[in-house]
């Protein structure tokens, strides 16, 4: 796998700018690298990302927004941020503003801000000049008609009754329906293409639909709307937009989309398309995705477990990690499946530089060191970051009382486990060897407490007699640690194709159901006390992990963005080998 970056020119204020390193080419960039040499569109690269308001973007937007930002950006062009808002019952300005700030999170900014609801007295001029050409009639047929009169792919369409109505009686009653004569599902503008052609897009396509519904931005202006595919390419048309990327679903229209550009002489845009973002124990649909917030599945669109771009924005994900995952997949034109371990990779990856280390202790386990002085607290040294030699060095507090995880004491230890065990000796990192020597229990016979021996010789973490331990293990000063909820984050389903069910069940069948698990007293050492929201900490040995907005004063929350373990890189050892 070739993993590279996606080198981003508009940064966010304070992000990491990438390194600029060569570019794998891919047959997007082709397409323009030709149209350059050709000089198809005088040297222009405009392109657009035309997301429709209707939910959240999600890692599959970041996608096709990295190939619209970034191609237009290596290449000198422009990128315009698009709204296809031509369904206003569907619409919120809350997904407006929430894609933008998105956008932006990412690392990118648009040159021109365009909803396609500006274009709606232009589109409306180019069907009143398209009927007057004869290339679009009124239908009176509803809905069920029009399904049933369009054939199937093997079966040709048949002309609605209403076909071929003369040009005045077609303006008459397109102008009726803009007036709000009819009611909604009464009539249609039809584009009068080939009820026989084999691309059933270009079996006379409904235009214009009547909807007495109030548009986020046109108000009670219009009662009629376009259809997307009437709006679409003329809405590129009308930016000059030169290459206009989207997802293969949209080959098939492309024919439509030209016939309007064609029948309506104006600029021609060219699409192209690409494969979608398909990612493992993942669902990237706007749908799904609003109906696992409208039934109470997460607790929004930016639960942590949503792999919207603010859930994983809030679970840790930085977009610098994104942006070098989406660089990494590339694009093509056969659908496939992403591994979710793949993004967890990229994630791990840029934390992993950046993200200072801190000691947390989850499951807190006591131990109290015997031969430690009763009121003695010593400021170890501690790096911030192995990975960054300016990241300095911070105090970390020792005391005769500390937590442990409790995972890192067994009373029997099974073989080959090193960790603190009785009479076996331990680094504390940053501290002293210490030994287990007694343990106290509960009335369950559960190990509350562990005592200890500590040899003062090892302070910083190393013996002078050069003799060795098997295991260094983290811990926090009882006396000095804070309290924090830790949430810990699983995959949300548990398929590999969450779409996948039994007959008659719907995917909600799949939700993991320990997806999410509160740990609501674990131990942090007492750095992270103001640590602010949205800020990234690797606590070692355990993983990465964020604060969360849910943090109030004296009660802070983590969310864990990602284990260390890394089972993608493994993955990817085995297949090298191969
Ligand atoms: P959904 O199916 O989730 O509702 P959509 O395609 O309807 O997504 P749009 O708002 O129309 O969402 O998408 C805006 C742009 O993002 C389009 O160009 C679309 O092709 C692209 N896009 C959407 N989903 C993906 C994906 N999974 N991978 C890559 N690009 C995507
Ligand atoms: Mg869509």
């Amino acid at each position: 796998m070739k993993v590279s970056m996606n080198p981003v020119k508009h940064e966010t204020a304070g992000a990491e700018s990438a390194p600029a390193e060569p570019r794998p080419s891919n047959f997007l960039r082709d397409i323009i690298l030709d149209d350059l040499k050709t000089n198809k569109f005088q040297g222009r690269v405009q392109t657009r990302f035309p997301p429709e308001p209707n939910g959240y973007l999600h890692i599959g937007h970041a996608k096709a927004i990295c190939l619209d930002f970034g191609l237009a950006d290596e290449f000198g062009g422009h990128t315009n941020l698009r709204f296809d808002d031509t369904n206003p019952s569907k619409e919120e300005t809350e997904y407006v503003d929430s894609i933008q700030e998105d956008v932006k999170w990412l690392g990118f900014h648009w040159d021109g801000l365009f909803y396609a609801s500006d274009y709606f007295d232009q589109l409306y001029a180019w069907a009143v000049q398209l009927i007057k050409a004869g290339k679009a009639y009124v239908d009176d047929l509803s809905a069920d008609e029009i399904r049933e009169y369009r054939g199937t792919l093997t079966k040709p369409g048949k002309d609605s009754p209403h076909r071929n109505r003369s040009v005045e009686e077609n303006l008459n009653l397109f102008e009726r329906m803009w007036a709000g004569e009819f009611p909604d599902g009464s009539r249609v503008l039809r584009a009068k293409i080939d009820m026989a052609s084999p691309n059933l897009n270009l079996r006379d396509p409904v235009m214009y639909r009547i909807l007495h519904a109030e548009h986020h931005r046109t108000g009670n202006k219009w009662c009629i709307y376009p259809m997307y595919d009437y709006a679409h390419g003329q809405s590129d048309s009308i930016e000059r937009v030169t290459h206009s990327m989207c997802t293969l679903e949209f080959e098939d229209h492309r024919p439509l989309y030209n016939w309007f550009i064609q029948q309506l002489g104006i600029f021609p845009s060219q699409q192209s398309e690409f494969d979608r973002l398909n990612l493992t124990y993942t669902l990237l649909s706007k749908r799904k995705l609003l109906q696992l917030v409208q039934e109470g599945r997460v607790s929004g669109w930016d639960d942590p477990r949503m792999p919207t771009l603010c859930g994983i924005r809030r679970r840790g994900y930085t977009p610098e990690a994104i942006r070098n995952f989406c660089g990494a997949i590339g694009v093509s034109k056969t659908t496939g499946v992403i591994e979710l371990a793949m993004l967890e990779h990229f994630v791990r990856e840029d934390l992993n530089k950046r993200a200072p280390r801190v000691m947390a202790v989850l499951r807190p386990l006591k131990v109290v060191i015997d031969n430690y002085p009763e009121n003695l607290v010593e400021e170890m040294d501690a790096v911030n970051n192995p990975e960054d030699a300016g990241a300095g060095t911070r105090k970390v507090p020792f005391s005769r009382v500390l937590y442990i995880e409790q995972d890192d004491f067994r009373e029997d230890p099974p073989k080959q486990y090193y960790r603190l065990s009785p009479g076996r000796e331990v680094r504390l990192r940053y501290g002293y060897f210490i030994t287990a020597k007694s343990v106290v229990k509960n009335d369950r016979e559960e190990v509350v407490e562990v005592h200890c021996t500590y040899e003062p010789a090892t302070r910083g973490g190393n013996a002078p007699d050069g003799r060795k331990v098997k295991s260094t293990i983290h811990w926090v000063s009882a006396a000095h640690a804070i309290n924090a909820e830790v949430r810990i984050y699983d995959k949300l389903f548990t398929k590999e194709d969450p779409s996948q069910v039994e007959e008659g069940q719907e995917f909600t069948a799949n939700l993991n159901p320990g997806s999410l698990e509160v740990i609501a007293q674990a131990k942090l050492e007492p750095s992270l006390a103001n640590a602010a929201v949205e800020s990234r900490y690797q606590f070692e040995r355990l993983g990465y992990f964020c604060v969360d907005p849910d943090s109030r004063p004296g009660r802070i929350v983590f969310n864990r963005t990602v284990a260390l373990k890394d089972t993608w890189a493994k993955v990817e050892k085995k297949t090298e080998k191969k």
